[in-house]
C-alpha cells in the first residue's frame, strides 16, 4: 500500500484537521452576496446562482439534524447516516459516529470528526469525515 493509499489520509478537498485536534472543519463555500454556505466548496451560489463565492470552513461544532440507519449489508453492522447544521444555516450529510443504539438526538451538539471507511470490493479504504456527540468536558 502506498502513502497515497493510508486509511488515515484525509480527503484533502473536503476537510482539514482543526487547529492540530482530531477535530475536522470541512471546506466550504460562502456566497458573498446571499451568504449562502455551500459544501464542498463551488464556485457557483446554488442559491442565488451568483458566482461571488469565498472560501470558509465549518465546524468542527455543529447541531444534530436528522439521520436514517441504513440496514447491514451481508455480515456488517448497520450505517448510520444523517445531517449537521452549522453556523450560518448550512446543513451537511455524512456518517454518524455512534451504534445504532446510542445516536445523538436532534438539535444535540455534534462535532466533525475522522471516519474510515473499509476497503469494500475495489475500493481502497479511505478516511472521510463524521458526526460524533460532542464529548462533554469532563467525560
Ligand atoms: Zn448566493
Amino acid at each position: 500500500m502506498s502513502p497515497d493509499q493510508r486509511p488515515d489520509l484525509i480527503i484533502a478537498e473536503w476537510m482539514e484537521y482543526a487547529g492540530g485536534s482530531e477535530l475536522l472543519r470541512l471546506l466550504a463555500s460562502r456566497c458573498e452576496d446571499c451568504e449562502t454556505r455551500v459544501f464542498p466548496r463551488a464556485a457557483t451560489c446554488p442559491s442565488c446562482s451568483g458566482r461571488n463565492t469565498v472560501d470558509t470552513a465549518l465546524g468542527p461544532d455543529a447541531e444534530f439534524y436528522s439521520f436514517t440507519v441504513m440496514p447491514a449489508r451481508g455480515d456488517g453492522e448497520p450505517t448510520v447516516v444523517g445531517q449537521a447544521r452549522f453556523e450560518g444555516g448550512a446543513v451537511v450529510r455524512g456518517y454518524i459516529d455512534a451504534d445504532e443504539d446510542a445516536i445523538p438526538s436532534i438539535g444535540e451538539a455534534v462535532e466533525v470528526v475522522p471516519f474510515v471507511l473499509p476497503a469494500a470490493g475495489d475500493l481502497e479504504a479511505a478516511t472521510t469525515f463524521a458526526f460524533r456527540r460532542k464529548e462533554q468536558a469532563g467525560a
